[in-house]
């Protein structure tokens, strides 16, 4: 088909359309999170809400259950079952971007009255953030934060807990106080009911009775006892450690337990998945709280560079010591929903603190030696990858030190150098796109002079072999170049100032 320049002009209108402004009458979403807002996927045949969500910020949707994704206009061709063409059509003829007459045009066919029902309603060329019908949306970070802010003040903590944050993690004590660090046991009725009586007031929380409330809160259920239900919360001992989205609202609980559980993890999710899952009958309720991504932002001023690191402890050091916003994931793999979280806690950080324009960098700050678990290594790639396609203008930066601490909150923790300057000096600060090639190229030059043993890019002999030394100035200019002339090509030629 020929280009045509006026219909791309539509196309490229139409997708900078809000998308929950041209899908928003005709769904309904549950809650929403970072940004997104979660719903029943249309393309399969979806029953809970959860895997299926509209991200305001990159204006496309996903879904993790059946792999849907894409803009708008997909979205909206699918609920009103429509061809992509014909639904790009529509949306623009709704929002005012083409006229009946063009519509007819490109169409082939007359506008009849029931295509697009909203059209009266809406101000063509003047398009606003859309209203959240907080009817229809329950603001589930809201009830969440409610609900374990009220659980933690009930909560105590323990002598051996207190000492364990203050010693081994070199928390003060108005940080622990501070982020509601407590000690998870099993609770009684007694507690439950001055749960019920501490909640009974709030005001986010009017019209729910209790047991709705503790129903969607992960970590809470009832048990059959007699003839009674009683209410039970999980009851793994260990330190309760807060998760706290970019707002510091808290999404979910998790505890590091005092034993390590039978699995070898030591970290798991207060959750009440047992009730859900258990078909005895004995239990109702029962949720899991996902893997909720937790930030961090640091008492003064913070650091250019925005920090990703696995576990709050690690985020607690470096917030503290290198004094920059961190955004901790719980587990490689649970990075859902990032790039919002991203762009979120960059706009409240420079709500929170005057002056501050925005992070320049994405330093990623894993364990020293992410090169020698390649699966570890594959999947902080992928999220970097990631990062990368969505913040262009960030540079995202690998974090490695030589020497015995495994952890970057160890590392901070010995007090290696005092001020931020000496600690990224000890610090090895890669390039992400240099790390990535030069690691590759170290790999395929240690698998090349191992002919006789076993190609396995998982086998430690391989990994081994890989060290990743600071770039050097030459290198880095030599990359930097490239990478200019690989991004700005049209610039260049346009320009014409420099030739290639
Ligand atoms: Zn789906």
């Amino acid at each position: 088909m020929q280009k045509n320049p006026e219909l791309d002009r539509i196309t490229e209108e139409v997708r900078r359309l809000p998308i929950l402004q041209v899908v928003g009458k005709q769904m309904n979403f549950a809650y929403c999170r970072y940004g997104n807002y979660f719903g029943l996927c249309p393309f399969h045949d979806d029953t809970h809400a959860g895997s299926f969500s509209v991200s305001e910020t990159l204006n496309r949707f996903t879904c993790f259950s059946c792999g849907a994704k894409g803009d708008s206009i997909s979205l909206y061709a699918k609920i009103k079952g429509l061809t992509y063409f014909e639904s790009k059509m529509e949306i623009a003829y709704a929002f005012g971007i083409i006229d009946s007459k063009t519509f007819e045009r490109f169409s082939g066919k007359t506008k009849t009255k029931n295509l697009v029902e909203n059209v009266n309603q809406r101000q063509p060329k003047n398009i606003e953030t859309p209203k959240k019908d907080t009817n229809k949306m329950i603001h589930f970070p809201v009830i969440l934060n409610t609900v374990y802010s009220a659980f933690l003040d009930l909560c105590e903590l323990s002598e051996a807990h207190a000492n364990h944050l203050t010693n081994v993690r070199k928390l003060t004590s108005e940080i622990i106080n501070e982020r509601k660090y407590k000690s998870n046991v099993e609770h009684g009725t007694v507690f439950f009911e001055r749960l019920r009586e501490e909640l009974r007031d709030k005001e986010v929380l009017k019209g729910k009775t209790f047991r709705e409330i503790m129903e969607m809160t992960p970590g809470f259920y009832q048990r059959k006892c007699g003839n009674e239900w009683v209410w039970k919360s999980h009851n793994t001992a260990g330190i309760l450690i807060p998760i706290q989205n970019e707002l510091g609202q808290i999404t979910a609980l998790q505890i590091r337990a005092d034993n390590e559980m039978n699995n070898g993890q030591r970290y798991v999710w207060f959750s009440s998945t047992c009730a859900k899952y258990d078909g005895t009958g004995l239990f109702r309720g029962g949720i899991s709280p996902g893997a909720p991504l937790d930030v961090l932002y640091p008492k003064e001023t913070p650091s250019k560079a925005l920090f990703i690191t696995e576990g709050r402890f690690k985020a607690e050091a470096i917030a503290d010591r290198i004094g920059a916003v961190v955004i901790s994931v719980q587990g490689v793999t649970n990075w859902k929903g990032i790039e919002n979280l991203v762009t979120e806690t960059e706009k409240e950080a420079k709500k929170r603190f005057e002056g501050f324009e925005g992070f320049k960098n994405i330093c990623m700050a894993f364990d020293r030696d992410i090169h020698s678990k390649y699966q570890v290594y594959q999947q902080l790639k992928r999220l970097s990858d990631e990062l990368a396609d969505c913040f262009g203008n960030k540079e995202i930066f690998y974090i490695t030190w030589d020497g015995y601490y495994s952890g970057i909150d160890d590392l901070l923790g010995a007090n290696i150098g005092k001020t931020r300057q000496e600690i990224g000096e000890i610090l090895k600060i890669h390039n992400k796109n240099y790390y990535d090639e030069e690691f590759e190229r170290q790999l395929s030059e240690a698998i090349e002079s191992n002919e006789k043993g076993p190609i396995d890019v998982l086998s430690r002999k391989y990994l081994d072999y890989i060290k990743i030394e600071k770039e050097t100035k030459e290198a880095k200019k030599k990359r930097e170049r490239r990478e200019r002339i690989y991004k700005k090509v049209p610039f260049l030629y346009e320009s014409g100032g420099i030739r290639i």
